[in-house]
């Protein structure tokens, strides 16, 4: 089996915490080595419902280094799907594309600029049974999946649940997932992700008008960039904790977290959740020995 959802845990992080703040993590990484994460509990619905309508083919769309690409084309593999992924910009064989090839889908580059307008493409492409999904699962059965990471262990008793933000899926699927008296918190992992909250909000039922924040300080100058700073900090994280980052998402989430502790952002006796949403597999674009795991 290739998705093994009995193995996340959640790992308390004591490094992490003060004498009246608890930290823990839950380790969705841990479900699989490359296809880690979020983007498999993002897709779940998807796929039910493209099985309902008979679709025979899902397709979607991505950047060369995406872990959405590479969870679909594993996702289709393991549920009789065929799978094609439209990838932003000319021909690439990152590993992350390799990964897609091998899992069996069918790539096709498009230009920066033709990728800019996907209803176009999806319209050449068009076909009865073709089942769409939205760059980065990005929709309100993604949040739906989503939901669902707080359900396979007891994260009843957090007080705040924390997790890096791309599109704002899965913090729709934690606002929606989660109780009266949790706080949830997105990092946004994107330089000038103004529209973020509104994303956010559009995927939430509208008797869930229960509030969340999202904060933006913490990009390290854009979506991937990944200065030494961060990289040092995800060496010297691993070292005290264990835990594995990614240079995309994990890495700038649980550095905010530690940050936003430190500056005393949350309330005394606060006990907090960090999700760790995985994406290990886009580590591999960095050069060797830049990490320590
Ligand atoms: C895609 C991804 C996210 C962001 O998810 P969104 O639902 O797009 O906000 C966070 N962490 C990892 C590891 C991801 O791959």
């Amino acid at each position: 089996m290739l998705f093994d959802i009995n193995k996340i845990t959640i790992q308390q992080l004591s490094s992490l915490g003060t004498e009246n703040i608890k930290v823990s993590t839950l380790r969705t990484d841990l479900i699989h080595p490359i296809v880690s994460g979020n983007k498999w509990f993002k897709l779940r619905f998807y796929l039910e419902e493209a099985k309902r309508l008979k679709c025979n083919t899902i397709a979607s769309f991505g950047g060369a280094y995406s872990n959405h690409i590479v969870a679909l084309a594993a996702a289709c593999k393991i549920n009789g799907f065929k799978s094609v992924g439209f990838i932003r910009g000319e021909m690439n064989n990152s590993p992350s594309l390799q990964e897609a090839k091998a899992l069996g889908m069918q790539l096709h580059f498009i230009s920066r600029d033709a990728y800019k307008y996907k209803e176009v493409v999806m319209q050449e492409f068009a076909h009865n049974e073709w089942f769409w999904i939205n760059e980065g699962g990005y929709g309100i059965n993604g949040a739906l999946g989503a939901a669902t990471i707080l359900t396979d262990k007891d994260c009843s008793s957090f007080s705040h649940i924390i997790c890096a933000c791309g599109t704002g899926t899965m913090l729709a699927g934690l606002v929606i997932g989660s109780n009266e008296n949790q706080l949830v918190t997105g990092i946004s992992v994107l330089k000038n992700n103004i529209g973020l909250n509104d994303m956010v909000t559009a995927l939430l039922p509208l008797q869930k008008n229960k509030s969340f924040t999202t904060i933006h300080d913490y990009h390290f100058g854009g979506y991937a960039k990944h200065p030494a700073e961060l990289i040092d900090y995800m060496n010297q994280l691993f070292k005290r904790e264990q835990v594995p980052t990614d240079i995309v998402y994990t890495s700038k989430l649980f550095y905010a977290t530690e940050q936003l502790i430190k500056q005393q952002y949350f309330n005394p006796n606060s006990n907090i959740l960090i999700i760790h949403s995985g994406g290990l597999q886009g580590n591999r674009s960095l050069a060797p020995r830049s990490l320590v795991f």
